[in-house]
C-alpha cells in the first residue's frame, strides 16, 4: 500500500505556540507591568523527571517567562512539601505551580495537587479546574490534550460532527482529551482496558485518539481509511521482529540502527505504518504530540497570569 497520510509536525505547532506565547509575555510586561513566573517543583531523583523539569525551565526563559526550579530532597515529607506548596500560593509574583510527577512514595499526589490553588494549577489537575472543565467554563486544562486540540485546529481540521474515539481513560490525558473533543461537538466514545472489540469500536473513528501505553496496541485493524490518528503513548520498543512490522520502509533502517545502538527506539501506541497507510493525518512518536506538552505549558502559565492579575 502506498504511504498516504500527512504528518502532523509537533515541532512545527510547537514552534508556532512558543511565537505566540512569547509576543504575549511582552505584550503582559509592557501594556500591564506583569512579569509572568512559572515555579516547577521536583521531588527526589527521577532521572525522566528532571528531564523534563530541565526542558520546561529552559523554554520558559527562552520565551521571556520568569521560571524557578525547586528542587528537594527524596527524603522531603508530604507536610514539608505541602508548606511548600502554601508559600508559593501566597506569592503573588508566582503565576503557575508545577508539582512534578510521580513523588517519592511517602508522599500523597491527590493531596499536594489539591493543596494548589487552583488558579496557579498549570498542570489543570486540581478538581476545581476539572470540574470547571466538565462544566464548559473557563479552566486551566492538562497540557497534552489542550495540545491535540489547539494542533487539530490550526491544521483546520474539522472536529465538530465527528466520531471520535479516545483510548485511555486517564485524569491526565485520557478523561480531559474526550471532555474537550465533546466541547468542540464530536461525538466521543471513551475506550479502556475493559473495552470489548477495541479494533471494533476505533475502526469507526474519524478522530482515532491513542492515550494508553502499550507499543502498537493501534494496529491496521483499528484504523478507519481516512481517520486522524492521534499517538499520545510513549513506549520503547526492543524487539527487532517487532519493529520490522511497525515502521514503514522509509523510517525502518534508522530505527534498526537505533536499536542496535542504544537497545530501543520511542514509539508510540500506534503502528505507523498502519497509519501511515490508513490514515488521512497520523502525529507521528517522537515528533508529535510529546513535543506540545511544554509550549502548551508555557501557554496555560500566560493564561493563569492573565485570569488572575487582569480579572
Ligand atoms: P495511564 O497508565 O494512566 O492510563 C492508561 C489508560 O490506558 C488506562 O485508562 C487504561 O485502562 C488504558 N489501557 C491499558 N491497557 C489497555 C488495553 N489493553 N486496551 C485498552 N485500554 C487500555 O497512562 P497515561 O494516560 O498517563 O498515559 C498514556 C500514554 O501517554 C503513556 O504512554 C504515556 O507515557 C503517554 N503520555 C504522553 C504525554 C506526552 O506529552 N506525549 C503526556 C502524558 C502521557 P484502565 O483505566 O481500564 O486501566
Amino acid at each position: 500500500m502506498e504511504k498516504r497520510a500527512e504528518i502532523l509536525s509537533g515541532k512545527v505547532f510547537a514552534k508556532a505556540i512558543k511565537e505566540e506565547v512569547a509576543e504575549d509575555v511582552k505584550k503582559l510586561k509592557e501594556e500591564h507591568g506583569i512579569n509572568p513566573c512559572l515555579v516547577v517543583v521536583r521531588v527526589g531523583e527521577d532521572t525522566a523527571s528532571e528531564v523534563y523539569v530541565n526542558s520546561k525551565v529552559k523554554t520558559a526563559e527562552e520565551l521571556g517567562i520568569i521560571s524557578e526550579h525547586k528542587h528537594l530532597s527524596e527524603e522531603t515529607s508530604q507536610e514539608d512539601l505541602l508548606a511548600v506548596v502554601e508559600e508559593l500560593n501566597k506569592r503573588d509574583d508566582v503565576d503557575g505551580i508545577l508539582v512534578q510527577l510521580p513523588l517519592p512514595k511517602q508522599i500523597n499526589e491527590k493531596v499536594i495537587l489539591e493543596k494548589i490553588n487552583p488558579e496557579k494549577d498549570v498542570d489543570g489537575f486540581h478538581p476545581v479546574n476539572v470540574g470547571r472543565l466538565s462544566q464548559g467554563q473557563e479552566a486551566l486544562t492538562p497540557c497534552t490534550p489542550a495540545g491535540v486540540i489547539d494542533m487539530l485546529k490550526r491544521a483546520n481540521i474539522e472536529i465538530s460532527g465527528k466520531n471520535a474515539v479516545v483510548v485511555g481513560r486517564s485524569n491526565i490525558v485520557g478523561k480531559p482529551m474526550a471532555m474537550l473533543l465533546l466541547h468542540e461537538n464530536a461525538t466521543v466514545t471513551i475506550c479502556h482496558s475493559r473495552t470489548k472489540d477495541l479494533a471494533g469500536v476505533c475502526s469507526n473513528a474519524d478522530i482515532l485518539v491513542a492515550a494508553v501505553g502499550v507499543t502498537g496496541i493501534i494496529t491496521d485493524n483499528h484504523i478507519k481509511e481516512g481517520a486522524i490518528v492521534v499517538d499520545v503513548g510513549m513506549n520503547r520498543l526492543t524487539d527487532i521482529e517487532e519493529a520490522k512490522g511497525f515502521f514503514g520502509e522509509d523510517k525502518l533502517a534508522k530505527r534498526l540502527k537505533t536499536i542496535e545502538k542504544r537497545g530501543s527506539t520511542l514509539v508510540g501506541d500506534v503502528n505507523q505504518k498502519a497509519a501511515m497507510e490508513k490514515g488521512s493525518y497520523f502525529t507521528p512518536v517522537p515528533g508529535g504530540v510529546g513535543l506540545l506538552t511544554v509550549a502548551m505549558l508555557m501557554k496555560n502559565t500566560i493564561k493563569a497570569a492573565r485570569m488572575r492579575r487582569l480579572k
